[in-house]
């Protein structure tokens, strides 16, 4: 029985390696269709400055609107979309969407609000990436100071100096960068001297448990100390209480990003948002 139990417990192991190997492969197929056929649309969540509560920016999260799945997560095919090279044109298209999308904002704001664009590894080492930035700029009409791209450390990888090249290429055009979910990656220290980018994301896993281990405490007061040595800005992904808020305001994080003030959310409704978002409501 015992062996007969093992068997059964194989089988049921090659059955769900197969349904998943089989649905990765529908979905890659699917992808394709995706952008030609208008299923992507993007996100916007804003950042808010820790001490006034002004939203500084917003970060363009893109979503994929399925038509059999429903809501398919960026984590589930943004991956999908590196395996296959597809990452290039649907990044390509975020650029330009999120230029174009934040510029339609901006019309009747005193005050206009940079868009922070996610970019993959591969679209950003790609040759040509440059003239794709300045491209979508130029056709949206987007002045570069409001463009702020979020790469993250696997940039690295290797040919790093073309990669530093190609970030004060970016930033003498006036283009902002970013060092996203910071501290997940391995040597992210020796990143930070070497990168010249001008703000780090604290990742998410930081800010969860900050209250409850004071060892991650240390380290997120430790980074943010050490970026604003050299002139950075720091960003705290991922806030969800008022606990959160409050130590990181101590810890003198300069932004603030999370459900506590808002979920990501179609442009129709960031079109509506007020100035200051209140600090008042737990988020569910
Ligand atoms: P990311 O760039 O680090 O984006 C932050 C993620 O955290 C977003 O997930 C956002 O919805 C989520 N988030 C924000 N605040 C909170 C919070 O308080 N609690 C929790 N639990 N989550 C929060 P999302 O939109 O699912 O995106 C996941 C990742 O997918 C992004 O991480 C980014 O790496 C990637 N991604 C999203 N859009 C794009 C894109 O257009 N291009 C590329 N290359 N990658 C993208
Ligand atoms: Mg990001
Ligand atoms: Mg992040
Ligand atoms: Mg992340």
């Amino acid at each position: 029985a015992k062996r007969q139990g093992r068997n059964t417990w194989q089988w049921y192991q090659d059955i769900s390696k197969t349904t998943a190997k089989l649905q990765s492969v529908t979905l890659r197929h699917d992808l394709h269709h995706a952008l030609n056929e208008d299923q992507l649309e993007l996100y916007y969540q804003p950042q808010v400055d820790a001490v006034t509560g002004h939203i500084t920016s917003v970060e363009a999260l893109v979503r994929w609107n399925h038509p059999i799945r429903g809501f398919v997560s960026p984590i589930e095919f943004i991956p999908l979309a590196e395996q296959t090279g597809l990452i290039v044109p649907l990044g390509r298209w975020v650029l330009r969407q999120a230029c174009k999308e934040i510029v339609r904002f901006n019309a009747d704001r005193e005050q206009p609000l940079p868009v922070a664009v996610n970019i993959s590894s591969l679209q950003f080492r790609r040759d040509g990436f440059l003239e794709e930035v300045q491209q979508a700029l130029a056709e949206t009409g987007l002045p570069p100071q409001l463009l702020e791209l979020e790469i993250t450390e696997s940039v690295l990888l290797d040919g790093s100096w073309q990669v530093i090249e190609l970030l004060e290429d970016l930033k003498k055009m006036g283009v902002q960068v970013a060092l996203d979910d910071f501290g997940t990656g391995y040597s992210s220290l020796s990143y930070l001297r070497d990168l010249p980018t001008h703000k780090v994301k604290l990742d998410r896993s930081f800010i969860k448990d900050i209250g409850n281990d004071h060892r991650i405490a240390a380290i997120v007061q430790g980074i943010i100390t050490m970026a604003h040595h050299m002139d950075m800005c720091v960003v705290a992904e991922g806030i969800e209480t008022t606990a959160q808020l409050k130590d990181l305001s101590r810890y003198q994080c300069d932004l603030l990003q999370g459900f506590y003030f808002a979920r990501p959310m179609p442009l129709d409704t960031l079109l509506s948002l007020p100035k200051t978002l209140p600090e008042t409501k737990e988020s569910s």
